[in-house]
């Protein structure tokens, strides 16, 4: 067999996400694409802002020498400076360029991370509902994803991973505003958070490093914040990219900042500027790195997803679905009615309409919508909706 036992294994068990894209194509063909109402996808419908627009064309106009070359693995110096002194005004510390290393995407800069940090056998902590792409990411390195239950209204319940710590535990990872739920953790939970770590690795004898998953913080409604997370836990690597607030994913550009009160910082940063190289990324895209450092604190109009949230959420709260609203990102997550997610979502489908089941986040039970798509599709999809909550709760 040319493919190991391993990989085709995780081919076989592919991401809910992907069989739902792969559903969808059946669908589309089938019934046509104007048919089908599909939220399975995280994949940003509004366009880069303007600001993005002309400082792409600025770089390629920019005539400079070796502009091609191959450059510092951690990306280019004034790129890191500048992104850097961006994310300490978010984070409420400060930092510099050599504190951070340029990636391709938030993906990248995890991988980064985890390579570094992680000795065959460590475990890492996640709350579910999560991304499980983390559980691949963490396999890579030799890693094990541990998952710990969130509180009835998604906030992290910080009792809940501490009981999973114990001596392997090396990091945590957090995402907020979170990739299902929208939920951003309020600063008072993150300050329990880091107290219970720095108590629990006390107890372990070892730092259980934080790494912080932010992809969306620019994505946050009704003039919500998130909070600075490298301002209360000194142990933290946050990891971003440019995928979604700018709607670039296909760019592949983000950054991991470690933060200079960490311990090893130093030794943390070099590694994953070593393994930034010898992943094969050798570096973050050239081109995007220089436009994404003119357009630093800039994001799409979050009023276009704040509109689209606003009319699904209520749309569906009249159909009697239940939910938390979500305060950020572009995704809702509310119970299945019925109480099988698997069920509910085969239900929707025959109503040609996809999401993902709440299973392909590690919590079944419920089901996830990415509102991230043209209006009229959103609008068109309230019938199919509103037939299945009547057909499972008859
Ligand atoms: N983390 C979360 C929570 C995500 O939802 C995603 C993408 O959907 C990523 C990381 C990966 O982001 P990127 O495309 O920048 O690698």
């Amino acid at each position: 067999m040319a493919v190991s036992k391993k990989v085709l294994a995780s081919i076989e068990n592919s991401s809910w996400i992907r069989k739902m894209f792969e559903t969808g194509n059946v669908l589309r063909a089938q019934h046509g694409a104007e048919k089908v109402c599909d939220f399975s996808l995280g994949n940003p419908d509004v366009e880069p802002p303007a600001a993005f627009q002309q400082a792409l064309r600025d770089v390629v106009a920019a005539v400079s020498p070796r502009k091609h070359g191959y450059m510092p693995n951690a990306g280019y110096p004034d790129v890191r400076a500048l992104v850097a002194a961006q994310v300490g005004t978010e984070q409420g510390c400060s930092l510099t360029g050599d504190q951070l290393v340029m990636s391709c995407g938030a993906s990248g800069a995890m991988n980064a991370a985890l390579k570094t940090i992680l000795d065959p056998g460590d475990e890492v902590i996640a709350s579910v509902p999560c991304f499980m792409e983390y559980n691949a990411y963490v396999d890579n390195h030799g890693g094990r994803l541990v998952l710990a239950p969130s509180r009835p209204d998604f906030d992290l319940d910080v009792d809940a991973i501490v009981g999973l710590i114990g001596p392997r535990t090396a990091a945590l990872i957090i995402n907020s505003p979170n990739n299902p739920t929208g939920r951003i953790y309020p600063e008072a939970t993150l300050r329990r958070l880091s107290a219970a770590l720095l108590q629990a690795g006390k107890k372990t004898g070892r730092t259980i490093y934080l790494l912080s998953d932010e992809p969306y913080r620019k994505l946050v409604y009704g003039g919500a914040k998130v909070p600075g997370i490298m301002a209360l836990y000194p142990h933290t690597l946050v990891m971003a990219s440019y995928s979604k607030d700018l709607s670039l994913p296909g760019e592949r550009i983000g950054y991991v900042a470690v933060n200079p009160a960490a311990d090893d910082a130093r030794r943390l940063i070099d590694g994953i500027i070593l393994c930034t190289r010898i992943l094969g990324y050798v570096n973050a895209p050239a081109l995007m790195q220089r436009v994404v450092a003119r357009i630093q604190g800039i994001a799409v109009d979050v009023e276009i997803y704040r509109r689209k949230r606003d009319l699904f959420s209520s749309a569906l709260s009249a159909m009697g679905y239940e939910f938390t609203i979500p305060e950020g990102a572009f995704y809702i997550f509310p119970k299945a009615p019925g109480g099988d997610d698997l069920a509910f979502v085969k239900a929707l489908q025959e109503e040609l309409i996809l999401v993902v089941p709440g299973r392909g986040f590690g919590m079944p039970g419920y089901f996830r919508i990415a509102y991230c798509v043209d209006t009229p599709v959103i609008e068109r999809s309230f019938p199919g909706f509103e037939r299945v909550m009547r057909k499972l709760h008859r």
